[in-house]
């Protein structure tokens, strides 16, 4: 990364900050956020709701974190250790709960004294769904609505790269060629979604950052059969690198496999959904259209019902 992209990408941080539309913590990638902010995220879902209102999808709503258990059955470990979020807990006695408290008093590391609770924090909207899965499909798989904020360890004074973001996600589950239609279908309407939002946006093969040496084989998996689809932005010029802001995903049988999913024919089920990361989007939009929402144009503040 050059010098000039980590500056710039601080100086728009700073700005969303002295805007007052982000609200600093102690941590870096991790927010507030204002009332104008909010109202942009839900204007941007009212543009991905219409454009998934013909989908009949099944609406979930989960909080923030899964069961262990279905986080291992997952490969999630394998692929991002580094990201990953467990939540720990005290369950000691009294007489732990006062080593407990002495060793935090005197400034001591007292995080020891906890152990592993039974969830973790989601790292993606659509791992919640696959569990409730298990058996056997209807006719015709199933087509659900996900939305969910989620945490990836992975501080940075880049803004568009928080700790905790939403994603909202329209997750197919079926044969082979339902989930590549799926992921087919969403990339054009994810570009019509950004469109609609003027912000110009170009598909581009994804490189997710798979961690260490069996990482690199992964990745180059990844890009070799082009299962994810990322659409980017760009919002520091067309000659640096450009942000994800939509991601169209084919999981084949990654998720059909350990959740033991089979479609009405008794085949293994496969996957496929689309993540729209409504952060990014709302940064992508302050970006393009400046801080000042009123300022933004009409078809873009009408098109979201500002
Ligand atoms: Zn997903």
């Amino acid at each position: 990364m050059t010098v000039t992209l980590e500056s710039a990408r601080e100086a728009f941080r700073d700005q969303l900050l002295d805007a007052g539309l982000l609200v600093r913590t102690q941590v870096d990638g991790l927010y507030g956020r204002s009332g104008v902010f909010e109202d942009v995220v839900d204007g941007i879902d009212r543009v991905v709701v219409a454009a998934g209102a013909d989908q009949g999808a099944r609406r979930l709503r989960f909080p923030p974190v899964l069961p262990r258990t279905v986080f291992e059955r997952t490969d999630y470990l394998a692929s991002f250790p580094n990201l990953t979020g467990s939540v720990h807990t005290f369950v000691g006695n009294d007489k732990d709960h006062a080593r407990l408290l002495s060793l935090h008093e005197t400034g001591a590391d007292w995080t020891a004294e906890l152990v592993p609770s039974e969830v973790v924090l989601i790292p993606a909207a659509c791992h919640q769904v696959y569990p409730t899965l298990t058996g056997t499909l209807p006719e015709g798989g199933e087509i659900l609505d996900v939305y969910s904020y989620c945490f990836r360890h992975e501080p940075a004074a880049d803004p568009a790269r928080m700790q905790a973001f939403r994603m909202h996600e329209y997750v197919r589950v079926g044969t082979p060629d339902d989930a590549l239609a799926h992921r087919e279908m969403w990339i054009a309407r994810g570009l019509d979604v950004l469109g609609t939002l003027g912000l110009p946006a170009t598909p581009e093969v994804a490189n997710d950052p798979f961690f260490g040496r069996a990482g690199r084989l992964l990745a180059h998996n990844q890009r070799d059969a082009a299962l994810k689809i990322e659409l980017v932005v760009h919002l520091y010029g067309e000659d640096e690198p450009g942000t994800a802001v939509v991601s169209a995903n084919c999981h084949q049988d990654h998720f059909g496999t350990p959740f033991e999913i089979r479609t009405a024919d008794g085949e293994t089920a496969h996957s496929a959904c689309v993540g729209f990361g409504m952060e990014r989007i709302a940064l992508a939009l302050f970006r393009h259209h400046g801080l000042d929402v009123d300022a933004w144009p009409a078809d873009v503040r009408s098109a979201m019902g500002l």
